[in-house]
């Protein structure tokens, strides 16, 4: 029998009815053997999440304020949805015992994690699944990284003694007992995480969206969702900025080459994004992938006579950039130019520096930084196969009648980027959208 590892987000369990949609998921296919949650999200636009409102009790109890009545407000997102489930236990002691903990100097991250921790005593409940805590099972180290191979190992050998469980997402232990949290978002890591050590055939994802669209939607009119994706495409497409999943959790399950199938809980029907590590078995009809960009990035332009004759040269200025600190996104260059992209915020404090070290040490005739820049990226395998991509891409810009004022192409042909002001992003991705999907 398959083995699917299934993680729901906050929205997917945010109340009692969204608690009996996901159970109705689950039991709809018996392969759906371990359940990672993430904790209450908001169920209307104006509410709050429970990890949010644990942050704040934290927060409260260090400045010496009196947590009962908001710490009610958590309490009563909990029996809400047992009330509503029509569940029968008591779990006023469990609550208690968390806000105990709290209150005695538990830390930041414990009060953060119990969001997940207490949806997922519910929902095992529920669901009639074994409740296994990921403090037993989630590792990190003495210098707070992700344990992955002791994880591993402890995880895979526990959940294979349960035919089916449910394990909280967002959280592990450290050394010493105390609980740490992954970063926001994190609850997909865990899933990731749990895929891997179960050896699972699918990874899914669960979401209030019926996976990734081809671009923004509030850009573009319409965008189609993207069928399959590879995790090199996604890569690209999350550094830009679109975000469905949270990067960290691609690396578990791309490591053990598991797909990660994204779906919608409100629309279960909807096949979603599949991401995959090769596209064997999933042919794209497509040339493009997807399209994503980012404002906010500027250009430090060199010149120099004879620069790509000057042995040396691009090490000595990426040096300067290394002792500044400043790491840099890309890097296209001429004959007796270089320019380097990188992120405006990464120049503050540094400009003027910058500016003199690179005149005097590399001894350039001329260099200066150009802002706003936006960078958009054209991401498909499918480009490899399709002769002319680039052309059409810089058509439509063109047609637009917009300035490019940096190509970037990678020699693995997956993806374009190019630079133009910023305040021709939007026109910019519209032109190229039209070209290719409409
Ligand atoms: N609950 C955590 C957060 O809000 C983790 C997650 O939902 O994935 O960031």
């Amino acid at each position: 029998m398959q083995t699917k590892v299934v993680k729901f987000g906050g929205s997917s369990l945010a109340d009692a009815k969204h608690f009996k949609q996901v159970a109705d998921i689950i039991h709809a296919d018996p392969a759906r053997r371990y359940v990672v949650p993430s904790a209450p999200g908001k169920r209307h636009k104006t509410d709050t999440k429970v990890t949010d409102m644990l942050y704040r009790c934290y927060e409260m109890i260090r400045n010496h304020e009196d947590i009962d009545e908001y710490y009610k407000q958590i309490e009563e997102r909990y029996y809400s949805i047992i009330r509503e489930l029509g569940m029968d236990f008591d779990f006023s002691k469990e609550l208690a015992f968390v806000k105990s903990a709290m209150l005695h100097a538990s830390g930041r991250d414990y009060a953060a994690s119990r969001g997940e921790y207490l949806n997922g005593i519910v929902l095992a409940k529920y669901l009639g699944f074994e409740f296994i805590d990921a403090e037993r099972a989630i590792f990190f180290r003495e210098n707070g990284t992700f344990d992955e191979e002791k994880t591993n190992s402890v995880l895979g050998k526990l959940l294979a003694r349960h035919k089916n469980a449910v394990i909280p997402g967002f959280y592990g232990s450290m050394p010493n007992g105390t609980i740490k949290t992954f970063s926001r978002g994190g609850s997909d890591i865990t899933g990731a995480i749990v895929a891997r050590a179960v050896g699972a055939d699918l990874y899914e994802n669960w979401t209030d969206v019926s996976g990734f669209m081809m671009g923004d939607p509030r850009i573009l009119d319409n965008p189609p969702p993207i069928e399959t994706i590879t995790y090199q495409e996604l890569r690209e497409l999350s550094y830009m900025g679109a975000t469905v999943l949270h990067e960290d959790s691609i690396f578990p399950v791309r490591y053990a080459g598991i797909p990660i199938n994204i779906r919608n809980t409100n629309a279960p029907e909807d096949d979603g994004t599949m991401i995959v590590s090769s596209t064997e078995h999933y042919d794209t009809k497509r040339i493009i992938t997807g399209l994503a960009g980012k404002k906010g990035f500027s250009v430090i332009h060199i010149e120099k006579d004879m620069m790509n004759a000057e042995v040396g040269f691009g090490r000595r200025v990426l040096e300067i950039l290394e002792d500044n600190e400043v790491s840099f996104e890309h890097l296209p260059s001429g004959i007796d130019t270089m320019s380097i992209v990188v992120a405006t915020s990464a120049l503050e404090g540094r400009r003027e520096r910058l500016l003199n070290s690179i005149s005097r040490q590399a001894r350039v005739d001329h260099v200066e930084i150009l802002d706003g820049l936006c960078l958009i990226a054209v991401v498909g395998r499918g480009m490899v196969k399709a002769k002319g991509t680039a052309a059409r891409v810089f058509n439509a810009v063109n047609r637009a009648g917009v300035n490019i004022r940096m190509i970037d192409q990678g020699s693995s042909e997956l993806n374009i980027i190019i630079g133009v002001d910023e305040d021709d992003y939007e026109k910019t991705l519209s032109a190229i959208y039209e070209e290719f999907v409409k």
